[in-house]
């Protein structure tokens, strides 16, 4: 997104990506109306309601035999008043083919940055390994967003103040573990389908 957004103002950008696509399972299928109105003001929106999505307009939970709801998405001052449900690998698909459309886009598949070239005590660019072979991106600025196992942020000799788990998609953040696996769709609904005292289990419809 911040690729997209300075290669829009005309910036000179070059994206690496260590894999070579975004296919990432289970990293996120809510989409949610915040994002929604950025993509609106960024003029993506409607074509990005296109792609196959699921709109999930409330939310609720079940404890023991008790059904509540616990969200409502239908009052929210945004434009969309829903979540939008798709694989983060579309999205991700979605806005990088969107950035390919500016002239001063690149994005480099397959590139695993693996330390800083420094000029002096300035970052200069970065070293990036591609099918074995080491490539130099010189750049006036670099910017680390590779994740939780942050090179760049190593490489720079920054020191991370400390990352929490913190489950987006929920109202609040809460520590948890969490173990994702496919099902066979049961009942056709997404949703939060049962709370106890140290668990809870959703299911995310994926059509
Ligand atoms: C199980 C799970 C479920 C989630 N569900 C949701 C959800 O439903 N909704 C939601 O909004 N959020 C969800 N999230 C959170 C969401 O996935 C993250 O907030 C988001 O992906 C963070 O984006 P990012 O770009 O900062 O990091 P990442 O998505 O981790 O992106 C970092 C990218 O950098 C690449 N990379 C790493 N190292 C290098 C390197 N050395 N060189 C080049 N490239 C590198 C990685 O391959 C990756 O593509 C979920 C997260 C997890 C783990």
């Amino acid at each position: 997104m911040l690729g997209y957004l300075l290669a829009r103002r005309g910036v000179e950008v070059t994206v690496l990506e260590k894999h070579p696509d975004f296919f990432r399972d289970f990293r996120g299928d809510t989409v949610h109306p915040s994002t929604l109105d950025v993509l609106k003001e960024l003029g993506l929106l409607e074509e990005f309601l296109a792609l196959p999505h699921q709109k999930v307009e409330a939310g609720g939970v079940v404890i023991g035999d008790s059904a509540f709801r616990v969200a409502d998405f239908r009052h929210l001052p945004t434009r969309c008043k829903f979540i939008a449900l798709m694989p983060q690998w579309d999205f991700l698909n979605f806005l990088s083919s969107r950035a390919r459309k500016f002239p001063s886009f690149q994005l480099l598949m397959g590139h695993e940055a693996v330390n800083l070239i420094k000029d002096r005590r300035r970052v200069a660019g970065v070293v990036a390994k591609n099918d074995g072979r080491e490539v130099e991106v010189r750049a006036d600025l670099v910017i680390g967003c590779n994740g939780r196992h942050c090179v760049v942020r190593d490489a720079a000799g920054l020191v991370c103040a400390g990352v929490g788990m913190v489950v987006t998609a929920g109202v609040c953040g809460w520590a948890a573990w969490k173990v994702w696996c496919k099902v066979a769709e049961a009942e056709g609904r997404s949703g939060l389908r049962g709370a106890g005292r140290d668990s809870a289990r959703t299911a995310v419809a994926r059509g």
